[in-house]
This record gives structure tokens, sequence and C-alpha cells, in this order.
């Protein structure tokens, strides 16, 4: 059994007093300098960063925001680092947005967080019903504030549970299909997401102004609002699979996400407007709550390869053959079985044959090592005919 600490964190909205507007905008200060003296000096190391930056922040202020905008400008710079190693243009960084996260000083009393501002005085933001629910009884370890929104992250320790069987997750262009070892198979329909996403591209594609700062500003207006709609329906998808998971003892077996992309990328013979719609609603980002929430629940969530899992019979593992209204039948063990949980089944299996006693263990180690791309590509091998790569 392993201990682990696991990480949740929740969202209110508030407004911010002036007071806290203006540590805000301290804290967003003391950020700049703290990355221009990180460029200039080429230091990328908090311990670093450190030593050359807090002499230069205002005395003023306390020392443990002081320290809290090192990190956060450390952090700024790393990805900095990052990007331009890519693209040697990228401009440097500089924080814009008034932010400020601390994991010191803060503390919950009733039923309002109280913030230092100077030494001994402090800044009050009332919580709501829901936040002094949810962290109630566990510890919150750190405050991110802007002037408009309150996140606190709260942590618990946990135990992972031990599977006794597993559930493959599936996604398809219009829903999730889980299929657990023992048997049963559950769909979630995502066709509002795909509506959802529909709508956004048509607008988009209708967009014919040649002005290019005013269209990525309203391309991003609208995929703020776009996630704003998809959100809470992969929110709620999410927690379902998970609970799923947990009643049934079972881990979460999930497509490795790189394969996926790969799969609906130019070249597979897939019509545009098809890839379009099978990249549009988020699935990493489903898969990013699951994975969130199987952590806080103890579930354990394994990644695989998308190979096989599409085509081979989840019985017997021979090739299967398209039947009509989006069934496969085997030609080996004559089973007609949907696509979707077929999928599913397999990846519950992890990519092995699916049977009433459970997917074998070892296999799994075999299905989670990394597979290159031309093995990734050949998942539906049927399809591909001249884009294979064996063949040209
Ligand atoms: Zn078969």
């Amino acid at each position: 059994m392993s201990r682990v600490r696991v990480v949740k964190s929740v969202r209110q909205k508030h407004e911010a007093s002036a007071d806290l507007l203006q540590l805000l905008n301290e804290f967003r200060r003391m950020m700049n300098v703290c990355i221009a003296v990180g460029i200039e000096e080429n230091v990328s190391s908090l311990k670093t960063l450190s030593l050359k930056s807090y002499h230069r922040l205002s005395c003023g202020i306390l020392g443990y925001y002081r320290l809290c905008a090192i990190s956060t400008a450390t952090g700024i710079l790393r990805n900095y680092r990052k990007t331009k190693k890519k693209n040697p243009r990228t401009r440097f960084p500089y924080a814009r947005k008034l932010m400020l996260t601390t994991c010191y000083g803060f503390k919950i009393q009733n039923g309002l967080l109280r913030l230092p501002v100077r030494p001994r005085q402090y800044s009050y933001v009332r919580l709501n019903n829901h936040t002094l629910q949810v962290v109630s009884g566990l510890s919150v370890h750190s405050v991110t504030l802007t002037p408009d929104s309150l996140t606190m992250s709260y942590s618990k320790e946990t135990v992972e549970i031990e599977p006794e069987g597993y559930v493959g997750i599936d996604r398809n262009l219009d829903n999730i299909t889980i299929a657990s070892t023992d048997g049963t198979v559950k769909t979630f329909d995502m066709s509002k997401a795909t509506v959802i996403n529909a709508d956004y591209r048509y607008v988009k594609s209708r967009f014919k102004r040649n002005d290019s700062r005013t269209r990525t500003q309203i391309f991003s207006k609208y995929g703020e609002k776009q996630q704003n709609r998809v959100q809470p329906l992969l929110y709620g998808v999410s927690k379902r699979i998970v609970e799923e998971a947990k009643t049934g003892r079972c881990g979460i077996i999930m497509e490795n996400l790189t394969g996926m992309r790969r799969l609906y990328r130019k070249g597979n013979s897939q019509s545009r407007n098809y890839r379009a719609r099978m990249n549009s609603w988020s699935y990493g980002e489903l898969q990013r709550q699951i994975e969130y929430k199987a952590g806080w629940e103890g579930v354990r969530v394994i990644y695989v390869s998308a190979r096989n899992t599409s085509k081979r019979c989840s019985i017997c593992g021979y090739k299967t053959l398209e039947s009509t209204q989006r069934r496969l039948w085997c030609p080996q063990c004559g089973t007609i079985v949907d696509r979707d949980e077929n999928a599913a089944r397999n990846l519950a299996a992890g990519g092995l044959r699916f049977s009433p006693s459970g997917p074998p263990g070892e296999a799994m180690v075999e299905e989670r090592e990394p597979e290159n791309a031309t093995l990734i590509l050949k998942v539906d091998g049927g399809k591909l005919g001249p884009t294979d790569p064996t063949k040209t």
C-alpha cells in the first residue's frame, strides 16, 4: 500500500477590496522585477534568483510575498526558456494579470479568509458555503487571488486502491464508452459537446475581417465561451466514470493521447470535417479531469497506446470486419459486437484478449511501454491503404 498526498482545488468569485488590489498590484510589480533580473542575469533556478533579486524587492512588503513572487517568476522564466528553445523569436515574458499565489500567512476563520496585506494588517474575503463545505476538515495549502476570483488548493492523504479489475475508456465522436473487466458497459452521450464545438467552428469559418489582432481577440473570446459550455459536461462525465471505477474497485485505462491525435491527423484519409469534429471537444481535458478525480479517490490510472484497440476482436484478437450499424463481426469466433464497446473492452484488457477472468497482469507492463510513431499510425491499418508507411 502506498500513501500519497493528493491535491485538489476549489474556486469562487469575490470582489477584491482596495487593500487587496494594492497588494495584487505590488505583487505583479515584484514579479516583473524578478523576471527582468532573471533574464538580465540569465538565471532560472529558484535559489539563484532569490539571491539576485530579493534585495531589489520593496522591503515594505511582507517577506513571504517577496518569496512567492520570486517562486512564481521562476516558473514563468522556466516556461520562457522552454518555448524559446522551440521558437527563438519568443517575446520576453511579462506578468500582465493581477494574480497572487501564496502558501503563507493566510487563515480561515469564521467563514472568512484572512490575508495579511502589511504586518498586522489584514484583508478579508467572505467564503461561500460551497467553498467552506469543500475544504472543511482538510488542509488548505495555498491560495490564489485575482481581482475577481479566489482559488484554494487543499490536500489529503490517500491510499491507492489495489485494482481488482479495470475499466477501459474509449473516446468516440459522439460518445464515451466504458467497459469494465467484469462485463459492464456504459455509454455517455457527448453529442452536445460536439454540437457546441461545431457551432463555434462555423462562426470561426465565417469570420471575414482580415485583421489578425481582432481575429485573435474574438477567437479567444469564443474559445472561452465554448470552454465554459463544454466544461460542465466533461465535469459530469469524468465524475461518473471515476465513481463507477471506485465502486467496482477498478483501475482506469485510457488511450495515450499523443497516439490519438496522430490518428486524427492530416493524411489519414479522413475528411477534414471528420478530423475537426474528432479533435473538437477536448479529450485531453476529459483525461485530465478523470486523472485528477481518480487520484483524489485513490483510483489507479494507466495509459496504453491506441494500437489494436479499434479493429481487433475483444474476445479472440482476430481482425474483425465492419458489420452494419457501427458493429463489428469477427470471422474467427463469430462474435458481433458494438464498435465502441469492443474498443473499450480491448482497452480494459490492456489491449489484450477480453475474457471473463479479466486481463492477465503481466501483459499490462508490456503495453505500457511507449510505442513509436509507425506503430500508432497503423492502428486503422485497413483504412490507411496507401499512407501505410511500410508500403510506400
Ligand atoms: Zn473473435
